[in-house]
């Protein structure tokens, strides 16, 4: 049995003053594995003081100072790549390839962030004006249970090369990925209290990092509801913030698009990371006159998914991070049906041989409305909703009918056309025929997908609070 029963801030593994416990449970078999020890808010407190300390002499430190530093933690991290994949995949219950991909990721936001770096310049001339990027202070660091690592780097990276410090708060149930990954850092030998990380739960210390004033800006992946909460909270301080929250990404299917390849794509890339992603496409748009053709292709697709042990290499969809997500897929699968969408494959109950953990069929429902539950509401499941449109003039229209703009999806034949329709949607990033990742773009959300955006120059700036200096 894991006990995870220390804490990391000043450059040490400390215990902390937190004494609740946490239950770690593998959600492929439901077995509890070892529990976490949360911390509270003096445990916050003293992370945030820590960090405070630190600032001073981080935020002098020079652009090679701070690309040694990150390449230590590249190093550091590279090292333990497969200990990383194999605790991902127990604990969270991710694909060997997904867990495998999502590590690399983690590895390679700080390669990606050194080459930002290197070329980013902290004084600019404006007008008749000198500008100073400068370091903006303490940023806490709040993330979810659906990449952690890969969370945890990216943002970390960016403090510092910003030379920013961070109170980091991971999610409760990513606790020995967290560990591991702390491990890791702590290894890399970085000056203390440039980091720290304090396991806890959201309304402790995610709470406390929200209100406290010596925290300068919040760094926040999660849900909009979260991420609202965080928002409203970080105003009475004036704290700047980057919020990257939930999504429900249309996926067109053109008429000039191949459906034979577009289709078996649409219904995988609905089922990344176990449908546990924000970007995932679960909004398939498709020409009404084809639905017919598309059904039957999305239906092939579904039965080729292998859903079960996420250990096993050929594994598309693993179980669910918890009983509760299980439960919420659940009650999403029985809400289509009475809403009336056309259950087309997959449905309510556990694949047959897979009932002691949380796995959820993959499942697609046909003849969806865009006003029904299911097409609105972020289900973060293996659930696929495919929608018919008469027209691109509707298809545009249904795909923008959405609180949400996280990621958008289109496939044709024509790459102008793909480009024109990309044009008129509301989402901060559209891929055109695939599922392609550019780490040095922008990356975040219109409307209530988020505010502000990470990676590449735009994420680092999020970072610096400009100075102008008229002489
Ligand atoms: P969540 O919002 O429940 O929790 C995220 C983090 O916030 C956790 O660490 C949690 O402990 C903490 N938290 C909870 N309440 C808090 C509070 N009141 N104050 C401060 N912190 C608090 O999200 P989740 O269930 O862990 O993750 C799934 C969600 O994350 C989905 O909605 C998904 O779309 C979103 N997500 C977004 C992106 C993106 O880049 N846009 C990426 C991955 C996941």
């Amino acid at each position: 049995m894991k006990q995870i029963n220390k804490i990391y801030i000043n450059g040490e593994f400390v215990t902390p003053n937190g004494t609740e416990t946490f239950d770690l449970i593998n959600p492929t078999n439901n077995e509890k594995t070892g529990e976490v020890v949360l911390g509270n808010e003096v445990d916050t407190r003293m992370a945030i003081a820590a960090a405070k300390k630190a600032f001073t002499a981080f935020s002098k430190t020079t652009k090679e100072e701070r690309i040694s530093l990150l390449q230590k933690l590249h190093k550091a991290v590279s090292k333990r790549e497969d200990e990383l994949v194999s605790v991902m995949v127990n604990e969270y219950g991710g694909t060997l390839q997904f867990c495998r991909m999502s590590v690399q990721n983690a590895i390679s936001a700080f390669t990606t962030t050194i080459t930002t770096l290197e070329s980013y310049d902290f004084e600019k001339t404006v007008g008749h004006s000198k500008i100073r990027f400068e370091s903006l202070g303490v940023v806490g660091i709040i993330t979810p249970w659906n990449a952690s690592n890969s969370f945890i780097c990216n943002k970390l990276a960016t403090a510092i090369a910003a030379g920013c410090t961070a109170v980091i708060k991971p999610s409760e149930m990513s606790a020995a990925q967290t560990q591991l990954l702390t491990e890791c850092f702590h290894e890399a030998g970085l000056p203390a209290g440039i980091f720290n990380i304090v396991n806890g739960l959201g309304n402790v210390v995610g709470a406390e990092i929200t209100q406290h004033p010596d925290i300068a800006k919040i760094s926040f992946t999660g849900s909009t509801l979260t991420g609202k909460a965080i928002a409203k909270g970080a105003v009475d301080t004036m704290k700047r913030v980057t919020l990257e929250l939930g999504g429900k990404s249309p996926n067109i299917i053109l008429e000039d698009a191949d459906l034979e390849k577009a289709i078996p794509m649409a219904v995988f890339g609905a089922y990344m990371n176990n449908g546990q992603a924000c970007i995932a496409p679960t909004r398939l748009l498709v020409p009404q006159n084809r639905l017919n053709e598309v059904n039957e292709l999305a239906k092939k697709a579904a039965e080729q998914v292998k859903v079960g042990n996420p250990n096993e290499a050929d594994t598309l969809v693993g179980p669910m991070v918890s009983t509760k997500q299980f439960e919420r897929v659940q009650s999403y699968i029985r809400l289509g049906q009475e809403e009336g969408a056309t259950l087309l494959a997959g449905g309510e109950g556990k694949p047959e041989g897979l009932e002691s953990g949380n796995f959820v069929k993959a499942t697609i429902f046909t003849n969806v409305r865009n006003d029904m539950r299911i097409a609105q509401e972020e289900i973060f499941g293996p659930v696929l909703s495919i929608i018919p449109y008469n027209n691109e003039e509707e298809a545009v229209a249904i795909a923008n009918d959405t609180t949400y703009g996280l990621a958008a999806y289109i496939s044709s034949s024509d790459k102008e056309h793909a480009e024109r329709i990309a044009a008129q949607i509301d989402a901060g990033r559209i891929c055109i025929n695939g599922f392609s990742h550019d780490p040095y773009a922008p990356f975040g959300g219109f409307k209530q997908s988020g505010i502000g955006r990470e990676y590449g120059v735009f994420g680092l700036e999020a970072y610096l609070e400009p100075k102008t200096i008229l002489a």
